[in-house]
């Protein structure tokens, strides 16, 4: 294999052109086999029920390759699930696990030279799309469906590694309405929280932290990645029906457990805030981000100093990466192989 001649060690988490995306077709009540190609675009009809009624879901995961150059993907089945929840809450044609998985596969395998090297610090960032294509004008779900799967070698979405960063806690806008699509990953989730993140990037400030629609009391999560909070032997991240149900967090609860923590999922107060002795983000993208202050009411609540993480954010980050980059056993059987090198 001749790697792609990348500065894997600097890549940012954009998006970077690579050999081949897969693509399925949902016609006629049934998948067509998986076409992998290198047209970077889509033909689209300009009444597609996507353009117009937001039938767009999508994931995201990552591939690593591991130290015995063996590429593995990380509780992808959880993708796979999420997706088809998500698919259903938006009325659009779930994608079967079994296609999934196809897709996953045979896309990391066709880009084998564009997956990052052990110990780059980065990896391919792998992004699963489902969109209705058919032609309404009517408020109507779409008769057919593409089913993509494009590949991206990324870098850091914070800081990377265990550099702190800071929130600060959004009061006036929401970003999904209450009743909204909550837990899918689908668009209207994240344009609408556009204007509260960018301006607070110019501040210095990595996201905003929103808080519940309803009493602008508890803590949700950032724009892309879930919240967690150490306070003394306890691990709490919020549990709230407007977050997306994180797998990464699902995997940290499960570690957390492990350590010895105790693992609550309930609402967290802002006036909590005080009593935490650590913070962190939690998501593919943001694997364990460190929160080194939460703004909130001009108020600073610092979590990490002199940029280091707590000694629990840092143990819990330690035995995730070790598993995802295939450095330690899996005792949870969270991985599988894709490509024997
Ligand atoms: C993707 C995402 C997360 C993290 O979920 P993972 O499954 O851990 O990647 C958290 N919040 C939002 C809004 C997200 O889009």
């Amino acid at each position: 294999m001749d790697r792609a001649v990348l500065d894997f060690a600097n890549l940012p988490f954009a998006y970077q052109k690579t050999d081949q995306n897969i693509r399925f077709w949902f016609r006629d009540g049934k998948w067509s086999a998986g076409e992998l190609t290198a047209d970077e675009h889509i033909p689209m009809h300009i009444a597609a029920t996507c353009l117009h009624y937001g039938q767009e879901v999508f994931e995201g995961l990552k591939v690593y390759e591991r130290p015995d150059g063996r590429i593995q993907t990380f509780r992808s089945i959880e993708n796979a699930h999420r997706m088809q929840r998500s698919a259903r809450k938006l009325w659009m044609e779930p994608v079967p696990d079994a296609l999934f998985r196809e897709a996953v596969h045979k896309v990391v395998r066709a880009n084998r030279r564009f997956v990052p090297p052990y110990g780059s610090g980065a990896s391919l960032y792998v992004r699963p799309l489902l969109i209705g294509t058919s032609a309404e004008v009517g408020v109507k779900p779409s008769q057919e469906y593409l089913f993509l799967v494009f590949v991206t070698p990324v870098g850091p979405y914070y800081k990377g590694g265990l550099t702190p960063v800071r929130l600060l806690v959004e009061e006036d806008i929401d970003r999904a309405a209450p009743g909204g699509v909550g837990d899918a990953k689908c668009g209207g989730n994240y344009a609408a929280g556009m204007r509260a993140t960018l301006p607070v990037k110019e501040k210095g400030y990595a996201e905003v932290l929103y808080l519940d629609c309803r009493e602008k009391k508890y803590l949700d999560e950032s724009g892309s990645s879930n919240f967690y909070a150490i306070i003394g032997k306890s691990f709490a991240t919020p549990a709230s029906p407007s977050i997306l149900p994180s797998i990464t967090n699902m995997s940290v609860r499960q570690i957390a457990k492990d350590m010895g923590l105790a693992v609550e999922q309930r609402p967290v107060s802002v006036d909590e805030l005080p009593t935490f002795n650590e913070a962190g983000c939690l998501g593919t993208a943001a694997v364990i981000t460190p929160v080194e202050a939460i703004t909130y009411r001009g108020k600073d609540f610092v979590y990490a100093k002199n940029g280091k993480a707590g000694p629990i954010t840092a143990e819990m980050y330690k035995r995730l990466t070790a598993i995802q980059l295939g450095e330690a056993p899996d005792p949870y059987g969270w991985t599988e192989i894709v490509s024997e090198g």
